[in-house]
């Protein structure tokens, strides 16, 4: 993507909305060529790769990492360690182990509860019923920056459909106190902005097909 087209998208969101380039799958070339565009929010799902190219990166110590990947109970330390935001956490049981190891590490990452507001057995999440069970559990654990929620939507749902989803997520975190909905990704970051997202994750749309 070259410097142009990076800037019409992002010209093209509303104050408010920021862009997370979700660079999983592409080489650190790329990053670094996006970043000297002016974007410093990247994601990555696998933690390895993520890793080795923080490593090649190191010059470039403005760069925010975010964890958009399943998160494993076994590898939270590690997430803890390289990452400033996790919009993937999917259960209590997840939340209270950050809590422990963010204590541990004297971290306080940025969350994002994973919800899931139509039934979908291929994505984790929290039905709303019962993250509203968690809630007051949640707000008691230490060491936890919790700012939004983040919601994918299933795939077979249409672009209305999609809206709707993504307005409802907005509803539920309103309701919840929470500021932030990371939602939208290239097929759909239109309906997710209408809809009230302040993140977007982005990956083949800046980047093309994936490489890695
Ligand atoms: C890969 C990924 C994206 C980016 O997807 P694209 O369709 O390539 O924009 C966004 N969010 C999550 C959670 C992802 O895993």
């Amino acid at each position: 993507m070259g410097s142009n087209e990076f800037k019409t998208i992002k010209d093209s969101l509303p104050i408010g909305v920021s862009l997370l380039a979700v660079s999983k799958g592409h080489h650190q070339e790329s990053i670094r060529k996006l970043s000297g565009y002016g974007q410093l929010d990247f994601g990555e799902s696998r933690i390895q790769e993520a890793i080795s190219k923080k490593y090649e990166l190191n010059d470039l110590k403005e760069l925010r990492w975010h964890f958009v990947g399943t998160l494993q109970k076994n590898k939270v330390r590690k997430v803890i360690k390289e990452f400033d935001f996790i919009h993937s956490v999917d259960s209590l049981s997840l939340m209270e182990r950050i809590s422990r190891i963010s204590q541990e590490e004297q971290k306080i990452p940025n969350i994002f509860l994973q919800v899931k507001f139509r039934d979908d057995p291929t994505k984790g999440g929290f039905f709303k019923q019962d993250l509203l069970k968690s809630w007051p559990k949640i707000l008691s654990l230490n060491n936890i920056n919790l700012i939004g929620l983040m919601t994918i939507p299933p795939i077979a749902l249409n672009s209305y459909q999609r809206k709707d989803l993504f307005c409802e997520c907005r509803k539920f975190a309103n309701h919840l106190g929470l500021k932030h909905c990371s939602m939208g990704m290239s097929n759909d970051w239109q309906e997710a902005v209408e809809g009230g997202a302040t993140w977007i994750r982005l990956g083949s749309l800046l980047f093309g097909k994936r490489q890695l």
